[in-house]
């Protein structure tokens, strides 16, 4: 599969994405944390068993639990943490109400696709708990546009990846959390995932897409926008110069660059 080169020097440090965005990479998924006049908000929860992990390191620099947890999406390596931290902390989580019947323990997500990218990652995919998860409770829908969940910030519906997939933007410093729209790593190759030696540019993770045409439109969506610092789901934080042209090259080039074969008819 083609790729889209990204420059070394663009990487970020996981502490230090943007001003008030810090994130942390657990096994081949991250998480971030947003500081904002309202306090701060936990952005994606991880793979199972991450809930000490990600408790450690938010009491690492916050002295308060956040306001609240927001989920890109409600694939098991984003949401697996969500239960446990909501009841510890007592906060509600927030997602598109399109990524509800997956969250409250209703419907599971289309079998993966095994056979996309061919790496570690799409073999075991049929093994991944694809839900349901069960927020009953705690769950509440994200409103679109500017957030007051996320004072600064914005919601934008980016769909094809799940139906209800939406991403975070900061027009402050043009900060993007683009949750899994698209990925700075191949996102099918565990050991490359996790060892992550050159940053590139990819589509979301092709095992779990289930819509490649509305896929590509948000990744149009996005690419149109004025970004500064990308930081995905998967992958590491970018920034540079020469970010948007990148982006823009992984829209035009999508069918090539994100699309598997299998998928592509
Ligand atoms: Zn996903
Ligand atoms: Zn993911």
């Amino acid at each position: 599969m083609e790729k889209v080169a990204v420059s070394e020097e663009q990487v970020l440090p996981m502490d230090a994405v943007a001003a008030d965005v810090r994130g942390l990479r657990i096994a081949f998924v991250n998480v971030f944390a947003v500081m904002h006049t309202a306090g701060w908000t936990l952005i994606d929860a991880g793979v199972p068993f991450s809930e000490g992990v990600i408790r450690r390191w938010a009491e690492s620099f916050a002295a308060t639990p956040p306001n609240a947890i927001v989920l890109t999406h409600g694939h098991f390596d984003h949401v697996s943490a969500a239960p446990g931290l909501a009841e510890h902390w007592d906060v509600p989580v927030y997602a598109h109400p399109l990524e509800f019947p997956y969250l409250s323990g209703h419907q599971e997500y289309p079998a993966p696709n095994s056979g996309a990218g061919g790496g570690l990652m799409s073999l075991l995919s049929p093994l991944y708990p694809k839900g349901p998860v069960n927020l009953t409770g705690r769950l509440q829908p994200l409103p679109l546009g500017a957030s007051a969940v996320l004072p600064g910030w914005e919601v934008l519906h980016t769909p094809g990846h799940t139906p209800g997939h939406c991403s975070l933007y900061r027009a402050g410093d043009r900060t993007l959390l683009v949750g899994d729209a698209f990925c700075t790593t191949k996102p099918e190759s565990f050991f490359e995932a996790a060892f992550a030696p050159q940053p590139e540019l990819h589509g979301p993770p092709s095992y779990f897409t289930s819509d490649w045409v509305t896929a590509q439109s948000s990744v149009e969506r996005l690419a149109a926008m004025d970004i500064a610092v990308v930081a995905p789901g998967h992958g590491k934080p970018l920034s540079g110069p020469g970010l948007q042209a990148d982006l823009r090259e992984l829209a035009t080039r999508f069918r090539a660059v994100a699309v598997p074969d299998n998928q592509k008819q």
